[in-house]
């Protein structure tokens, strides 16, 4: 259980780790750029692969860097968040409601769902729901760095049950679609 553990190289895991969920958001960009503008030749097949391969392994390392303590995320804490978690709520909401099976289940099977669309607004929507993913990387990115203030965590005792009103969908952050 020493901090000398850590696979991937420790220090050099963490910190990409710590970097983890901006590369798997900047991944699923290139994912849907690639459904959508496949690469002539050889390279439609190779780089789905090598993009695949590089998702997995960023989310391996994300996982590892959420379950130990990171100290890049330490001297990363803004000296005014408790305002700042004040403003993100929507984002614990998501956080929280993203992992929950009544939500998560229904939203896994859009995402494989939709890869099988063939029709242009189809396509369409599979990238807007890809490109969904973010938000959602996002907001538990933003709760992990900011869970001592998360209403959610402090109230529901083992922060699982959400049972406010769900939010309308944001706005004032920055727009997926
Ligand atoms: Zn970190
Ligand atoms: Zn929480």
């Amino acid at each position: 259980m020493t901090d000398h553990s850590v696979p991937w190289g420790g220090q050099a895991g963490g910190r990409i780790g710590h970097h983890a969920s901006t590369l798997l958001s900047v991944a699923v960009v290139a994912v849907v750029a690639v459904g959508l503008f496949p690469p002539p030749g050889l390279l439609a097949v190779t780089v789905p692969v090598a993009l695949f391969a590089f998702v997995i392994a960023m989310f391996l390392l994300m996982r590892q860097h959420d379950r130990s303590l990171c100290e890049h995320c330490m001297l990363s804490m803004p000296l005014d968040a408790a305002e700042r978690a004040a403003r993100v709520h929507r984002r614990f909401w998501v956080a929280h409601s993203g992992s929950e099976p009544r939500i998560l289940l229904p939203y896994l099977a859009v995402l494989v769902g939709s890869n099988f669309a063939t029709t242009p607004y189809g396509r369409a929507l599979w990238a807007v729901v890809q490109l969904s993913l973010i938000y959602l990387l996002l907001a538990s990115a933003t709760h992990r760095r900011l869970q001592p203030w998360c209403p959610w965590c402090r109230g529901g005792g083992g922060g699982s049950d959400v049972d406010e009103t769900p939010p309308v969908l944001p706005h004032d952050d920055r727009q997926l679609t």
